[in-house]
């Protein structure tokens, strides 16, 4: 398993539309592979494939209770109306956290790395993932739902260099489980 370098703002891959995944092989393992190993390296709670630079519509997520897993194809059949706030951050915002609101339940259909098509519900924090992932598959990114004002400081945090020089993921503040960075 290779660990893969991840994108950071600013980099155009991360606004770019991922395409639909055709081949279920061997080579597409190992890239889920790769990437829940960079996912979990960077203590990350969800990566999708144009944050290491693949434009294909795969991502990985974990959460606390060692549940993991890697989706293809992912499409969003509902969402509740009830919504969750909380924080959210990104992989590609190293360091940055903001105040997110996220449908509180996401009805998916998936295929798994086999190609196999699954129907699968998340809640709560999960959804939060999902949908995160789902939108960077879209070239849309956490910032862009985010209040003007936290949104216009995280752009003045981004030009003042903080993304250049963000902590090391052992020594960034310990965040709740349920302010994912993914
Ligand atoms: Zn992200």
């Amino acid at each position: 398993m290779a660990l893969l370098p991840i994108r950071i703002f600013g980099d155009p891959i991360l606004r770019e539309r991922a395409a639909e995944v055709t081949g279920f092989d061997v080579a597409l393992r190992r890239l889920a592979d790769d990437m829940l190993a960079t996912m979990r390296a960077a203590r990350g709670a969800g990566l999708a494939a144009n944050q290491v630079g693949v434009l294909k519509r795969l991502f990985t997520w974990e959460v606390a209770d060692e549940r993991h897993g890697a989706y293809a194809n992912p499409e969003v059949l509902e969402v509740s109306e009830e919504i969750q706030e909380g924080e959210e951050g990104c992989l590609s915002f190293p360091g940055l956290f903001y105040p997110t609101i996220r449908p509180l339940r996401a009805r998916l259909r998936v295929r798994d790395v086999t190609g196999d098509e699954h129907e699968i519900e998340g809640e709560g924090l999960l959804a939060r993932i999902f949908l995160h992932e789902i939108d960077h598959l879209n070239g849309v990114l956490f910032i862009d739902h985010l209040a003007r004002h936290d949104r216009k400081e995280a752009m003045r945090r981004i030009r003042a260099g903080e993304l250049e020089h963000p902590p090391p993921p052992e020594e960034r503040p310990a965040r709740a489980p349920d302010s994912p960075a993914a």
